[in-house]
């Protein structure tokens, strides 16, 4: 009984929050950082919410994270950390020699007002960026938002990148949002099966589920490109792949290079991957592969073959609001109800769309966007659930309801293969249900009497 303090009855809590569904700002801006290739995300603030971000990252992707930091001690807590980052800037350049910095901002910063691009345009003027070097910034109070919002807004930063040169390139780009290393190798391989050229950015794949070659890389050979941000002004076409991660910086290159944009949910699950490959499909004026039918037909299949161990049952979800929706549509989708549905991140639009998706499931739903896990545990002891899906945190009410948990989302602290395995496109959506399948049948087998207890479910 780890949350035994949590009582069933719900009161109105306006200020306080118990056991978030999200973390700060700075984590989404430095996992897109990672990106770029050669990129050294840079947190202007104290060396402790560097830390903090680098760990969580490390502590999901098992991998080291470097990130630098401006170091704020009291002079530059009061009187502003310009010089401190100006120094940084010229210190980075000096002895990691990185192709890109990016800098997000903390709390702190914020807090004193510091203004990064005209810190920026001081480092140009006084020479401390090297010629063909970049510095990018994005602004990320953790008193508002979310790790979402974060990387939406170092995704933005990327996309004023863009320089285009008047040539159209041929290619769409594809702002997969936050996925995993693992998923943004999936987008990939589907769009190359579709015959779409295109430019994926950010891409962690390569950079956060790289291989141990025993040789030690400050840059990893992934990410994508200077080059090919500069080049994503000159694309035929953007397809932004979620509302809160990827829309901005698709409709910025919109507004600033006539990019025309697509924003679309992110593939989990099969009809928004359908979706997905439909506007592939269509940009690129190709018939869809039979390869890609085939692992279509697989994941129909798997759902008709198993489609008694979903039906009816209840399902209880927490995480980032691009990934819930297309999973509380997946689910819907196999007739599971998912009926209570929380994310951290701020938006009433994410309501207003959980609500259309399960209007039909013929079940009462709870959602709430810049809601709690304490309120999603709450919600559970009211209305019990067979299954949870939520990060690592949901392990602690899983442990308490006694109900089987597909860990799922962002952090994910105590299991593998998040990095390696994707839950996009149709066969991530196999990989989702097994997860499922596996935690609903272990639990049928430990419950079932002896007289119902069957070898082959
Ligand atoms: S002070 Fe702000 S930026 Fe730093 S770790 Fe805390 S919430 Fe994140």
């Amino acid at each position: 009984m780890l949350l035994r303090h949590t009582p069933k009855e719900i009161t109105e809590r306006k200020a306080l929050t118990i056991n978030p569904a999200k973390t700060c700002q700075p984590i989404g801006a430095m996992y897109a950082a990672l990106g770029i290739h050669g990129c050294l995300p840079h947190s202007h603030g104290s060396q402790g919410c560097c830390a903090y971000h680098r760990s969580a990252l490390t502590r999901h992707y098992k991998e080291p994270v470097s990130a630098s930091t401006s170091s704020f001690t009291e002079g530059a807590s009061v009187f502003g950390g310009q010089a401190n980052m100006l120094q940084a800037i010229n210190n980075i350049f000096t002895v990691y020699d990185p192709e890109v910095i990016a800098i997000h901002t903390t709390c702190l910063s914020e807090t004193i007002g510091d203004d990064l691009p005209q810190i920026k345009k001081k480092a140009e003027a006084e020479g401390k960026i090297p010629a063909g070097k970049h510095v990018i910034s994005a602004s990320t109070p953790s008193y508002s938002g979310s790790h979402v919002t974060g990387f939406s807004n170092m995704v933005k930063a990327m996309a004023e990148m863009a320089e285009p040169v008047g040539k159209k390139n041929g290619k769409i780009n594809v702002i997969p949002g936050w996925v995993e290393p693992a998923d943004m190798e999936e987008i990939k391989r589907l769009t190359n099966m579709v015959g779409v050229k295109t430019i994926l950015f950010p891409d962690t794949s390569g950079v956060l589920n790289g291989p141990l070659s025993g040789e030690y890389k400050m840059f990893p050979d992934g990410g994508t490109t200077v080059a090919e941000l500069k080049s994503t002004g000159d694309s035929i076409g953007t397809l932004a792949l979620g509302e809160w991660c990827s829309a901005d910086a698709a409709r910025l290159l919109d507004k600033q290079h006539k990019v025309p944009c697509r924003v679309l949910d992110m593939p989990f699950g099969l009809k928004a991957t359908d979706r997905f490959i439909d506007a592939l499909r269509t940009v690129a004026g190709v018939t869809v592969p039979d390869e890609l039918s085939m692992e279509r037909g697989q994941l129909v299949d798997m759902i008709s073959d198993m489609h008694q161990y979903f039906y009816k049952k209840k399902v209880a979800l927490a995480g980032d609001p691009d990934q819930l929706i297309a999973m509380t549509e997946f689910l819907v989708s196999i007739d599971m109800c998912p009926v209570h549905i929380v994310t951290g991140t701020p938006g009433k639009k994410f309501e207003k769309r959980i609500r259309e998706i399960t209007k039909d499931m013929g079940c009462e739903v709870n959602v709430k966007a810049k809601g709690d896990l304490f309120l999603l545990h709450q919600w559970i002891k009211n209305e019990p659930v067979d299954l949870l899906i939520c990060n690592t945190y949901g392990k602690y009410i899983a442990r308490d309801e006694d109900i089987p948990l597909v860990r799922w989302g962002f952090p994910i602290l105590d299991r593998q293969g998040h990095q390696y395995f994707p839950t996009v496109g149709y066969k991530g959506g196999l990989r989702l249900l097994e997860k499922i399948l596996g935690v609903l049948m272990d639990r049928k087998d430990r419950d079932d009497p002896e007289e119902t207890f069957e070898l082959v479910l």
